[in-house]
């Protein structure tokens, strides 16, 4: 049971685009709890690693022309 009732079910994770209640935020963006593991589990030279990048890249560049 959740004792946080404030209508508040979550956030949109940057990396699956799914609404989901744990995770990290960087910057103004969410990541959820399993695509941050994931990130971390992923190794460097794996193809996802390098999407997961580009993802980040997104929000630093958003960051930055505001
Ligand atoms: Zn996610």
């Amino acid at each position: 049971m959740s004792s946080s009732a404030i209508g508040k079910t979550g956030e949109t994770c940057i990396v699956c685009e799914q609404n989901k209640e744990k995770g990290i935020h960087l910057y103004t963006s969410f990541i959820c709890e399993d695509c941050e593991k994931d990130m971390v589990l992923t190794d460097t030279n794996d193809p996802k690693y390098k999407y997961y990048i580009e993802r980040l890249k997104m929000i630093t560049y958003k960051q930055n022309i505001s």
